[in-house]
């Protein structure tokens, strides 16, 4: 346990969030996403693809999770601008192991259109690994654009901006310990 205080209410840029899902309510979904890949991916060597930059607090902390051999990758993409998508997915940067054969998971910070993670998996299948699931910390069903299965959900949360545990607005925000929402939209 820490010591940290816990901000009820927090301020970035011109907009204020409200906590809304705490480090402890976020390690509860992640040490069940982790159970879950160590009994799904347990003697397949999966290889764990995180995409940057939201995705790095989550990863750290889901991978601690999972008891099984595993390897770690990392690819870059953006697609976002301030609080609204831009519905244009950029390149899929760093994606240059070898994932042919391979058992591969995805680890996102969060799918919100979906049009971020369809273009990875579109690149991920090119290679023709043995496997490809998405491992998300959050998930914003209604802003879904196309249908994606994602087998492994941390939260299910409404279609609202949301920053904090690695998620960033406007370049800020990362290094909250908690989940904060924007307060009005
Ligand atoms: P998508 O392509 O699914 O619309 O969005 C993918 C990326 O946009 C996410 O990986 C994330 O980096 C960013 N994003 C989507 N929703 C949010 C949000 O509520 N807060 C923050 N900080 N980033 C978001
Ligand atoms: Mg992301
Ligand atoms: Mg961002």
């Amino acid at each position: 346990t820490n010591t940290c205080s816990v901000e009820s209410s927090v301020t970035i840029h011109d907009k204020s969030f409200r906590l809304f899902l705490s480090e402890d309510e976020l390690q509860q979904s992640i040490a069940r996403l982790g159970q879950q890949l160590t009994d799904d991916y347990r003697d397949r060597n999966p290889i764990f693809v995180v995409v940057l930059n939201g995705a790095f607090i989550f990863a750290a902390d889901l991978l601690k999770c999972v008891e099984t051999p595993c390897e770690v990758t990392f690819v870059k993409v953006a697609s976002y601008q301030a609080t609204q998508s831009t519905g244009e997915v950029e390149e899929i940067l760093g994606l240059e192991e070898d994932l042919h054969n391979r058992h591969v998971v995805i680890v996102e910070d969060i799918v919100d259109t979906g049009l971020t993670m369809s273009a990875l998996l579109d690149s991920v299948r090119e290679m023709r690994p043995a496997s490809v699931e998405v491992a998300t910390l959050l998930l914003k069903p209604k802003a879904l654009k196309r249908p994606l299965s994602i087998r492994y959900v941390g939260n299910e949360i409404e279609n609202r901006f949301v920053v904090g545990f690695g998620l960033d607005y406007d370049g800020l925000g990362r290094n909250l310990r908690h989940l904060y929402q924007l307060s009005t939209q």
